[in-house]
């Protein structure tokens, strides 16, 4: 009888990676990002913005409640979503043209994931010691020691991602006060689940999951294939640089017997050193992150052994070709497909600062009454109701004119607002909308269509800003 064939399972076991530390220009990179982007996460709820007497004076607000979105002098309104597409837009088109100058650099670099991981396992090593210490701690039976090694760990990493929840509601009310109810216990429930909610999500993706979210749970590594191109620059090891890898007494001999001997020493560095566990000497793969700490490592080896640096190093398919040819490298920066995304930046960029500065500070909306369409008046005179919404987005108060056209002789009221029988005053308090009842009188004997076209027109007295809408005056 034929034997079955073996059935191939379809997970893999996590390999749990223990990355040793490395120093090196593109760690000093990552730790300066690190900085930056953390500095600026946790602190800029803090930074103030003055606005006027009655708005916000936090830079950043998402105030929820009253549907704003403060950015320093910016603040949009829900209808002016678009903005934030237009935001998007440009953040997407930015990572593409990243991908293509030098794949996926966002990765390793900025990816909040990457960056929180980051910390994480500078915490770890800080309490752990390095790669070596980590293995052998991991191996070791349960002492008090390992006890306290790893609740301080662990009571370290639930402190950040408490901080990182903490913050992100922070976003969401003034910062000063809503640090004041949190540590009181007066905050609302809300706040409390959601520091909660993010607490658990950056332990468990920074703390357990790391390199797995970038391999497994990210579409991003699946997609970058189709944006990169042959002179997009990857972390490559220079295949050029000789074979065989050996040891560099081996090497030595095999060089002073005038046979060949590559600069790879095969001492593993570059793989001990890798956050995503592999071995960048197999050539580009799927959970490269492209944080060139294997570079740093390999550039410390050849540093020692005095050879040259960047056996591992950004390189284009291209130039990788190059070499092997003997030719210098050419870094094509400015291609079609660069040139075409940084046309694409610049005119989403242009068209989101030419809306924000024509954007309308004023606004109007015009609904007519349902029932009944018109009232024939005793006097003859045909009387229709509307309801009209003023927008006043200027942080203060504002007194409109309000007039309506299209209707000849027509007189109008405003209910509750003073005025003659052209106008009326309506007053909208700062960054606010005020509903208004509005009555237009056609008068007797004026000849009517059945629906005649007629235009509100609000004008700011003080500074001369229009806004209109259009609707219809009903007759019998
Ligand atoms: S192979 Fe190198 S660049 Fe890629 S993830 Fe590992 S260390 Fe970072
Ligand atoms: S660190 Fe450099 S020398 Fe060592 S194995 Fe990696 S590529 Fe070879």
């Amino acid at each position: 009888m034929a034997e079955a064939p073996a059935i191939e399972p379809l997970y893999e076991a996590r390999k749990r990676i223990h990355p040793q530390s490395v120093t090196g220009t593109f760690r000093r990179i990552k730790w300066a990002l690190l900085v930056l982007t953390l500095g600026i996460y946790y602190l800029l709820p803090f930074v103030r913005w003055t606005r006027g007497p009655h708005e916000p004076s936090q830079a950043v607000l998402i105030d929820l409640a009253n549907g704003r979105f403060y950015f320093f002098f910016i603040e949009l309104w829900p209808q002016e979503v678009y903005y934030v597409m237009g935001l998007l837009i440009l953040a997407a088109f930015t990572l593409f043209l990243m991908n293509a100058v030098a794949g996926r650099i966002w990765c390793g670099y900025l990816c909040p994931q990457t960056v929180w991981t980051d910390l994480f396992m500078a915490v770890e090593r800080v309490i752990e010691g390095d790669r070596r210490e980590r293995i052998r701690l991991d191996a070791a039976p349960w002492s008090p020691s390992k006890v306290a090694q790893k609740l301080s760990k662990h009571t370290l990493w639930l402190v950040i991602a408490w901080g990182t929840g903490g913050a992100w509601v922070l976003y969401f009310a003034d910062a000063p006060t809503l640090v004041k109810d949190l540590a009181t216990g007066r905050a609302p429930f809300v706040a409390y689940l959601w520091i909660g909610i993010l607490t658990f999500t950056t332990y468990v993706l920074a703390g357990f999951m790391r390199e797995q979210v970038c391999t497994y749970m990210c579409p991003w590594p699946r997609i970058q294939g189709a944006l990169t191109d042959r002179h997009s620059l990857n972390i490559t090891y220079r295949f050029d640089r000789g074979e065989p890898r050996i040891s560099a007494k081996k090497s030595a001999a095999l060089r002073a017997k005038g046979e060949p001997a590559g600069d790879c020493v095969d001492c593993f560095q570059c793989v001990t050193a890798c956050p995503a566990g592999i071995d960048i000497r197999n050539g580009l793969q799927m959970e490269c992150i492209q944080c060139g700490l294997c570079a740093d490592a390999c550039d410390a080896v050849m540093v020692k052994l005095g050879r040259p640096t960047g056996l591992i190093a950004y390189e284009s398919e291209d130039n990788l070709e190059r070499f092997q040819r003997g030719e210098a490298p050419v870094y094509r920066l400015v291609r079609p497909r660069t040139v075409l995304y940084g046309i694409l930046i610049a005119i989403v960029g242009i068209a989101m600062l030419t809306a924000l500065a024509l954007r309308s500070f004023t606004g109007l909306a015009a609904i007519h009454d349902r029932n009944p369409l018109f009232v024939t008046l005793a006097d003859g005179s045909v009387r229709n109701g509307y309801t009209l919404r003023l927008l006043n987005k200027r942080p203060v108060e504002r007194s409109f004119a309000l007039t309506v056209e299209g209707l000849p002789g027509a007189r109008l009221e405003a209910i509750g607002a003073p005025g003659d029988h052209g106008k009326a005053m309506v007053s909208v308090g700062s960054d606010t909308t005020h509903e208004v009842r509005v009555l237009v009188f056609a008068p007797a004997g004026a000849k009517l269509e059945k629906s005649v076209p007629v235009t509100f027109r609000i004008v700011d007295v003080a500074s001369g800003e229009v806004a209109s809408a259009h609707d219809h005056f009903k007759a019998p």
